[in-house]
């Protein structure tokens, strides 16, 4: 106990010195998020700074093994981590799906020669990566991908395409399922591989949205040349990788459901915009929808502690990743609606530099239960695996 008393008063210490002030800002919109890889711009020097000190202690992925640059910390540290940067409102120094998807199926199924070349890049922001998961006529049923992967010896040639590739565009690397077998059932010829975006052959081709701007791409794979140890785990039993990814994919985004980057209280943010009376927030009802809000996030954080702590202690299983997905999505999109009623006809510019921000993310918030698997299929998911329905 000494000890993580002492960690705390070290951390604290540290981030006091080495948290730049702009880092300790709220995010005003997803502009505001670092996202590292070959070609990235910093937005600021304290972008730049806070990446780069946070990467050089590993604590942008605070409990991976210290081997390959991680933080090496234990469960409790890593709390107190995220404790002491959420009470000075320190930003995520680091988004990256390198670190919320790929890191953690690399940690239990790479080579140690994949985790030494790949890992270290990923902590410290250096290639950005990009999911090719979905397919024309492959989303839910993702285990229909037909993107095809020929062994020619020393490497394997893809052809096919994906559909919904966010940021495809301004990603290094993919990692992509591809199929390796046709001629036995579905979930059983599917391999999972690692590739440079540069690599001839692959070409993006961004999908325009109505609200103007957009993440998504269409990508393309035309005759594309992989070297064989670019493969991740066993040839034709990438499902299983696939599906391990997505519990962390489907934790993270459930994640969304948590105030972060600094963000105020729900309470504190209406009675901030609408005003107080006698230390209360003055609208009534508001004021009951903000509290019913902060008891659910309250709870909902109690539940991913509970749930972390069981997969930890190996009687949680992955589908639980599928009630923090579910319930984590519907959290921020009442978030987002009650953002917008806290601030009316100002809410298309309030507390913000960036005119209209709080709408974009209002909108963004209703794509939450879309990505990485809809609520009607992470329903299916609890229905079957954790309430042991029939199917
Ligand atoms: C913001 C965002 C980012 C994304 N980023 C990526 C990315 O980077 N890489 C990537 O590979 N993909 C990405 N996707 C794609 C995403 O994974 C798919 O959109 C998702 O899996 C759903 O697939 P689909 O769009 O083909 O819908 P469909 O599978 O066609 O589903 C259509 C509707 O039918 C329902 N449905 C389907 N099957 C069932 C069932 N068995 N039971 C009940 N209802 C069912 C669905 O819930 C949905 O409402 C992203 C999507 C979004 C919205």
């Amino acid at each position: 106990m000494e000890n993580l008393e002492q960690f705390r008063a070290d951390t604290r210490e540290w981030l006091e010195a080495n948290c730049p002030e702009d880092m300790r800002q709220p995010m005003r919109s997803d502009e505001d998020q670092c996202w590292g890889g070959r070609n990235w711009v910093f937005k600021s020097e304290g972008q730049k700074l806070w990446l780069e000190r946070m990467a050089a202690k590993g604590w942008t992925a605070p409990r991976w093994p210290a081997e390959y640059g991680g933080g090496g910390l234990s469960g409790p540290e890593a709390k107190i981590l995220g404790e002491e940067m959420a009470r000075i409102g320190a930003r995520r120094p680091l988004s990256s799906f390198g670190l919320d998807m790929l890191g953690p199926a690399l940690l239990l199924y790479a080579t140690e020669e994949q985790k030494q070349q790949y890992i270290p890049d990923i902590i410290n922001g250096k290639i950005r990566w990009c999911q090719g998961y979905s397919e024309p006529n492959a989303g839910s049923d993702l285990a229909s991908l037909r993107t095809k992967a020929e062994d020619m010896g020393d490497h394997y040639l893809i052809n096919g395409s994906k559909v919904w590739t966010s940021y495809a565009d301004k990603a290094d690397w993919i990692f992509c399922l591809v199929r390796t077998d046709f001629d036995c059932p579905k979930h059983e010829g599917i391999s999972f591989l690692l590739f440079d975006m540069t690599t001839e052959g692959v070409s993006t081709k961004p999908i325009k949205l109505i609200s103007g701007t957009s993440p998504f791409c269409e990508t393309f794979f035309d005759n594309v040349q992989v070297p064989k140890t670019q493969l991740v785990g066993t040839l034709n039993k990438g499902w299983e990788i696939a599906k391990y990814l997505l519990t962390h994919e489907r934790a993270m985004i459930g994640g969304f459901g948590l105030a972060g980057g600094g963000m105020k209280g729900m309470g504190q943010m209406a009675a901030a915009k609408r005003g107080t009376k006698d230390g209360r927030l003055r609208d009534a009802s508001l004021r009951a929808e903000a509290s019913a809000f902060e008891i659910d996030e309250m709870a909902f954080g109690l539940t991913i502690e509970r749930i972390t702590d069981e997969t930890k202690a190996g009687q949680g299983t992955g589908a639980s990743s599928s009630i923090l997905k579910m319930y984590g999505t519907e959290l921020n999109k009442l978030r987002q609606e009650l953002f917008m009623a806290i601030g009316a006809t100002d809410a298309l510019n309030f507390d913000t530099d960036s005119k209209g921000a709080l709408v974009r993310s209002w909108l963004r918030s209703k794509a939450n239960s879309i990505e990485g698997g809809t609520t009607e299929v992470q329903l299916n998911i609890i229905a079957k695996r954790i309430l042991g329905l029939p199917a």
